[in-house]
């Protein structure tokens, strides 16, 4: 009884009000698993100084951080793109540590592939894409520069 009582109070503490393993992306509903089906939470960090963010928090919760002031904006295969990409670093086992060098190119080519899958990523939608990534510079820690980026988009699109 007691272990069930202090279970319950874990559970409580540890999701966070504003975090579910389901929510809603530009009006779909999407879920994510990690590397071992383990549920991801999505939490809306406003103060985060990019789109999106993985990681496993010290407490085990793994959370998908989703900036809204900057993906509400844009369109929505992107938004959902962007949760993918996201997903994508907890479901390949990134946010374990697994594949450092490549994990930026291979979370873009999963997103591309599961949009490609479920019908939200079209070579329309790749031209979308281009316009927003072809002035991206890229950065240090692994994310092409936009025209790689892009190009890594169509190949794993086409593969
Ligand atoms: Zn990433």
């Amino acid at each position: 009884m007691l272990k069930g009582f202090m279970l319950f109070l874990f559970v409580v503490l540890v999701f966070p009000a504003t975090g579910k393993a389901q929510t809603m992306i530009a009006g779909v509903p999407v879920n994510c698993v990690d590397a071992y089906g383990v549920p991801v939470m999505t939490i809306p960090a406003p103060q985060l100084g990019d789109v999106g963010m993985a990681r496993i928090e010290p407490n085990g919760v793994r959370v998908i951080y989703l900036n809204p002031i900057i993906l509400n904006v844009l369109p929505r295969p992107i938004q959902l793109f962007w949760y993918a990409h996201e997903c994508a670093h907890h479901h390949l086992g990134h946010t374990y540590g697994f594949q450092q060098l490549s994990r930026e190119k291979d979370a873009d080519c999963w997103a591309i592939r599961i949009g490609r899958e479920q019908g939200w990523i079209t070579p329309k939608v790749i031209d979308v894409m281009a316009h927003y990534f072809r002035g991206n510079p890229g950065s240090p820690w692994g994310h092409l520069p936009g025209p790689q980026r892009l190009q890594n988009f169509v190949n794993c699109y086409n593969l």
